[in-house]
């Protein structure tokens, strides 16, 4: 499998020259035959990574109680998409609907499941972990326009990343090349000025921008329907709250840290989530944070969920596991502050006295775990 991504990349560089870290990436994880998501379920202690949802199920059931309340927040549509982005093994999604089944069944029985996902193996598991009831779909774009409850949790670090690095007062783009010589793959920089619209913070000779167009346009789609339609979503991911100069680009593979560019097709490949610029991408809809993922399962009860869970544990040894999936989350050392939580909220619908106000919707509920103060300005 490696040879045929590898042989793959060689020849693209080969007809074009030196190609972008965005293509690299894009190539690396979703190429149709050799990509790392497409040949593989990379989740869980025999692959390579793990994640919040299959750490802990009580992650999945606070987010399906959230997804529960920002429905009531919305009208109560019915019917309502219930979309997750990247669902990976199906795991979240099945916590969500078991939760929304026990505590919601009127949301539950208005709910169409659509997934956004590209790889055929993770298709798989998300199938054996849910039955016939989801649609699949490649993108966004391709699920049905209605009221919309959306979620995705590390979907947003897999998207592919421009890197460019500052040249006197320009910036150039950070372009990956091959080495025949030595039989590797090197960075390049392009040689002329990118003409990308960058908007960095201050930076310094030889420093590091990234940025995902990618995630930004799904943004503004995402932010399209919901004004559109209704709704809310809810994105978590790693990431940080301002835009920085810094290179985050990272390969994962057996739960170790790897050289970017040394086995393409065969690690994970992530980037910090830049929440400032989704944020902004979110046009026409009430934003509220990003705030830690800490503080938002704090707020939305995990410490008591985490006790009873504890509570009816059969033995000590299920119960250590429950007490240490809670702290891996919440704690600022682990997952608690460098994920976060970003939630999109459509404008109050109706409110006679709100339509016209602007800027627009000050009196916007917020949605569960968030504050009226965490609404985003923008
Ligand atoms: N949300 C899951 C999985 C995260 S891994 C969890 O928390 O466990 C990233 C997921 O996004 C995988 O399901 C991967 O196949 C999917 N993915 C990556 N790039 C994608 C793209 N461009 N379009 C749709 N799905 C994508």
């Amino acid at each position: 499998m490696t040879g045929g991504l590898e042989a793959h990349l060689r020849a693209l560089i080969a007809a074009e020259g030196p190609i972008s870290v965005a293509r690299f990436m894009a190539e690396a994880l979703g190429h149709r035959e050799y990509g790392y998501y497409r040949t593989r379920d990379p989740l869980g202690a025999a692959g390579d990574f793990i994640t919040a949802p299959e750490i802990s199920q009580i992650f999945g059931e606070l987010i399906g109680a959230w997804c529960a309340t920002v429905w009531q927040q919305s009208g109560r549509p019915d019917p309502v998409n219930l979309v997750e982005l990247g669902p990976g093994r199906g795991t979240l999604v099945a916590d969500v609907l078991r939760t929304i089944g026990k505590i919601a069944p009127a949301f539950d029985a208005a709910v169409a499941v659509h997934l956004v996902e590209t790889s055929p193996a993770l298709r798989a598991a998300q199938a054996s972990a849910l039955g016939a009831r989801p649609h699949w779909h490649e993108a966004i774009e391709d699920v049905p326009q209605a009221p919309t409850i959306l979620i995705a949790n590390e979907f947003f670090d897999a998207l592919p990343i421009h890197q460019y690095v500052r040249r006197g007062r320009a910036w150039h783009e950070r372009l990956v090349g091959y080495d025949h010589a030595d039989a590797v793959w090197r960075y390049e920089v392009s040689g002329a000025p990118t003409e990308a619209p960058l908007d960095p913070p201050v930076a310094e000779e030889g420093d590091i921008f990234e940025t995902c167009p990618a995630g930004a346009a799904i943004m503004r789609t995402l932010a399209g329907r919901l004004a559109a339609h209704g709704g809310g979503a809810l994105i978590i991911d790693y990431g940080h709250r301002a835009s920085a100069v810094g290179e985050t680009l990272q390969a994962v593979r057996g739960h170790k840290y790897a050289p970017v560019l040394e086995a393409p097709g065969e690690a994970d490949l992530t980037a910090h989530v830049d929440f400032a610029v989704l944020a902004r991408a979110a046009e026409g809809v009430a934003v509220f944070g990003p705030i830690t993922q800490g503080a938002f399962l704090e707020a939305l009860g995990i410490e008591v969920r985490t006790q009873a869970l504890a509570a009816a544990a059969p033995d000590q040894k299920r119960r250590d596991d429950v007490l240490s999936g809670a702290a891996r989350l919440t704690d600022p050392r682990q997952m608690g502050s460098l994920f976060k939580a970003l939630a999109l909220i459509h404008p109050q619908p109706g409110h006679p006295k709100l339509r016209h106000s602007k800027p627009a919707h000050p009196n916007q509920a917020p949605p569960p775990g968030f504050k009226a103060s965490d609404r985003h300005d923008r």
